[in-house]
């Protein structure tokens, strides 16, 4: 495989101006797999400059060539889908099945958003008058910051970088800096599809607070999209307050999952499997508190339980493993640390809870008898933990549920009408009903309250990126 692990900036793969470099490890065993550049403000500063430089002869490039761009990058993604999901594998600690269905996923975004390149609406009104016209005119925005998480480090980077192609705005794209090799091969693809000089640009500054702020004070630079933790995020809403920058931001949630009296519980745990443990739990969209009702209680726990049994841990090398690595032994701990809590709060142990003392394996866990306002019911907990809290009244469901400060992802199970009533309830920009997975590239994805503003995916994702002009004619 052939890993680029220099900043991108003007067309050129190259070292930072430090030459210092940081160690991307496999967090399956350990290892460093690589080193990465690390860039300096000054390669930052420079980054700006080649996005900004290239701002408006891009903005001018025919939409259809643009979105031509996009679509040889999701054809080479197609040719290369393995070998981009190994590396996902490698950097990420993520099940092969989870690495391959990223890398299908984030591609689609390439495709989707070439799509959108020529479709971006106008709009052209008469005044109430009769007298005069109004031409609605949408214009890219300008350069764009994209700042993505690693719990999905190819679709975040391709959800930001698509759309803001295909709008018309140059981009510098900071990845985390768990996973910067993925970002990096997202980056070559897109100069190997014949993205000009300084449309996309890479920079990992570590640590990034810095030089992202310095990146943001740049007059040039007119939108900041973000996808990560709440806690970030809102440091970074204060620092675009400053020079009032557009903002997109995807933060983090706190997903309830609520299973009704009533429900298919075949189809409850079809759907609940993935929608808590896809990407091992490490997800924004990730169920995090599954609110049971008293009636399927024992029975929802016990096919949970059997089918949690059947989750195979261990190395995504090993293509046969179910659930792969946490990013990190931090991030285990941080698991291992709410799930001992919640015991400690009251909560019963039924299956795992232990975190592997090589590599940073958790294994997959069910807790019961959880308490709605504990520690694990209010805290992201970004790891394969089923906390289980039961009910006896719906309103109680939708109660508790709304009761948290996130509101991206809900998921409802139970007779159709019933759960549509609910789900109209729930407090939260994607509700799921009788399904475990959402993401899709046609939709839009985003959250309410302090999970986010702002929507990627859909034909609004294109929106993001672009601002209207008003222009006034006479009649
Ligand atoms: P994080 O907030 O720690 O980091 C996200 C990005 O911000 C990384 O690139 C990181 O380097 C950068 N960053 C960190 N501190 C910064 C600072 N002071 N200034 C500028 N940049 C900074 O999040 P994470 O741990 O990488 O990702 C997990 C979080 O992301 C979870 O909360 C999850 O819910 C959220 N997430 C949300 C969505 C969504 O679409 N809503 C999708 C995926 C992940």
């Amino acid at each position: 495989m052939n890993l680029h692990t220099n900043l991108f900036i003007d067309g050129q793969w190259r070292p930072g101006s430090a030459d210092a470099r940081f160690d991307v490890v496999d967090p399956a065993d350990l290892s460093t797999i690589a080193d990465f550049a690390v860039a300096t403000e000054q390669d930052c500063m420079a980054a700006v400059d080649a996005a900004a430089t290239a701002q408006d002869a891009w903005a001018a490039t025919a939409p259809r060539e643009r979105g031509e761009v996009l679509r040889r990058a999701y054809d080479i993604l197609t040719a290369e889908v393995e070998e981009f999901a190994g590396l996902m594998v490698r950097e990420n600690g993520k099940s092969w099945t989870d690495a391959l269905g990223e890398a299908h996923y984030a591609k689609e975004f390439f495709r989707w958003f070439a799509e959108e390149a020529v479709r971006v609406p106008g709009d052209y009104r008469l005044s109430p008058s009769g007298d005069k016209r109004i031409v609605v005119d949408r214009q890219p925005i300008g350069v764009s910051l994209l700042i993505t998480p690693w719990n999905f480090p190819a679709a975040m980077a391709t959800r930001k970088l698509a759309p803001a192609l295909a709008a018309g705005c140059t981009t510098i794209l900071k990845p985390a800096e768990e996973t910067p090799l993925t970002a990096a091969y997202v980056v070559e693809v897109l100069r190997r599809a014949g993205v000009p000089d300084g449309v996309v640009n890479l920079v990992t500054p570590v640590p990034p607070g810095p030089a992202v702020h310095r990146m943001l004070d740049r007059p040039e630079v007119r939108k900041l999209s973000f996808t990560g933790s709440t806690e970030v995020g809102r440091a970074l809403l204060h620092a675009c307050a400053d020079s009032v920058v557009s903002t997109s931001m995807e933060l983090g949630g706190n997903a309830p999952l609520v299973v009704l009296p009533g429900a298919d519980l075949d189809l409850t745990v079809e759907g609940a499997l993935p929608a808590k443990m896809r990407n091992g739990g490490a997800a924004c969209t990730a169920a995090n508190r599954f609110y049971v009702h008293t009636s399927v209680h024992d029975e929802f726990v016990a096919r949970m339980d059997a089918a949690l049994a059947k989750v195979t841990v261990g190395p995504g090398t090993d293509r046969a493993h179910t659930l792969g690595a946490l990013v990190s032994v931090a991030e285990r701990d941080k698991v291992a640390a709410l799930v001992e809590t919640a015991i400690a709060d009251g909560a019963t142990l039924v299956r795992g809870g232990r975190a592997w003392s090589k590599g940073a394996f958790y294994d997959p866990t069910l807790l019961t008898d959880v308490t709605h306002g504990s520690a694990i019911t209010m805290t992201e907990i970004f790891g394969p933990v089923t906390a289980v809290v039961r009910y006896d009244d719906v309103e109680d469901a939708i109660r508790m549920s709304n009761d948290t400060v996130h509101g991206l992802m809900a998921y409802v199970f139970g007779e159709e009408r019933e759960a549509m009533a609910v789900a109209r309830r729930l407090e939260a920009g994607m509700v799921a009903v009788n399904r475990g997975v959402v993401s899709d590239p046609a939709a839009p994805f985003g959250g309410v309250k302090q999970s986010g503003l702002g929507r990627e995916g859909g034909f609004e994702g294109v929106l993001e990126f672009l601002e209207e002009k008003y222009i006034a004619l006479t009649a």
